[in-house]
């Protein structure tokens, strides 16, 4: 099942609402995609609201607002090889604060204290119940669904200030969506970045170093998740540039496709 969350589009009655609702149809024909609202919170109750609407008339948000964003580096062999690193002998996990995310109509804000803003494209792991010191062979009971994410990073900034917070953290820097699919084998899906349609990133999530459930208990070892909780597991090789004007797309296969604009900050 497909999760959104979404607002109605300007002109409606229910203009300003947020709600989440339930995705039907073939992303690749939008105008055949119809979004069923839901009365409460998709992680309590999937209790149908009776309203539906067409994806047209509705503007996609991000499909969570997480507590937090857990990410983590250098996951995939080829990727840290391309930056000149070797595959960490424990995970690489640092935070992209709640302030960095946006949805798929939204803009990644070009910050002015960088000149090599990069793409890394990423399956990201919704969490779905609470969750401390969770076993390996129990993980996939925390996990609520998988979205598509860009982990944007400043390249310049993170190499200039060694903690990555301001690199991977500032305003607009962590794309998810374009929604949650809570059906899904995530052990091998193709996983590209493209930017003006140019293929730039092509991996499988076969090529992760570390499992997803290797993830969750080494992360939930240190600190509890939550649901809504968002895990961003890697990108495969093949990261570079961005510049204001591009379009820059993230597709997982089996979810959808991820596409953000990138504008100079107003
Ligand atoms: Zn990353």
């Amino acid at each position: 099942m497909r999760i959104a969350r979404f607002s109605v589009r300007e002109g409606s009655p229910a203009a300003g609402s947020v709600s989440f609702g339930v995705v039907e149809g073939d992303p690749a024909q939008p105008d055949t995609v119809v979004v069923h609202g839901l009365a409460g919170h998709p992680i309590v109750s999937l209790q149908l609201s009776g309203e539906s609407y067409r994806l047209q008339d509705i503007r996609l948000l991000s499909p969570i607002l997480p507590n937090k964003v857990v990410a983590v580096g250098r996951n995939y062999a080829e990727h840290a090889a391309e930056l000149g690193h070797q595959v960490p002998e424990v995970p690489l996990t640092f935070f992209k604060p709640s302030t960095s995310v946006i949805g798929p109509t939204e803009a990644i804000a070009y910050p002015p204290f960088s000149s090599d803003v990069q793409h890394e494209a990423e399956l990201a792991v919704v969490i779905g119940r609470m969750g401390r010191e969770v076993p390996v062979a129990r993980a996939s009971e925390v996990i609520f669904g998988y979205t598509c994410a860009n982990d944007v990073t400043a390249r310049d900034v993170q190499q200039r200030e060694g903690q990555w917070a301001r690199a991977k953290g500032f305003d607009t820097a962590c794309p998810l969506g374009p929604w949650i699919e809570t059906e899904l084998d995530p052990s091998d899906l193709a996983i590209t970045c493209t930017v003006n349609g140019e293929l730039r990133q092509a991996g499988r999530t076969s090529q992760m170093v570390r499992s997803i459930a290797e993830l969750i208990a080494h992360i939930s070892e240190a600190m509890t998740l939550l649901p809504g909780d968002v895990i961003l597991t890697g990108t495969p090789a093949g990261v570079g540039p961005v510049q204001v004007g591009d379009e820059v797309a993230v597709s997982v296969e089996g979810i959808g496709t991820l596409s953000n604009k990138v504008v100079k900050r107003g």
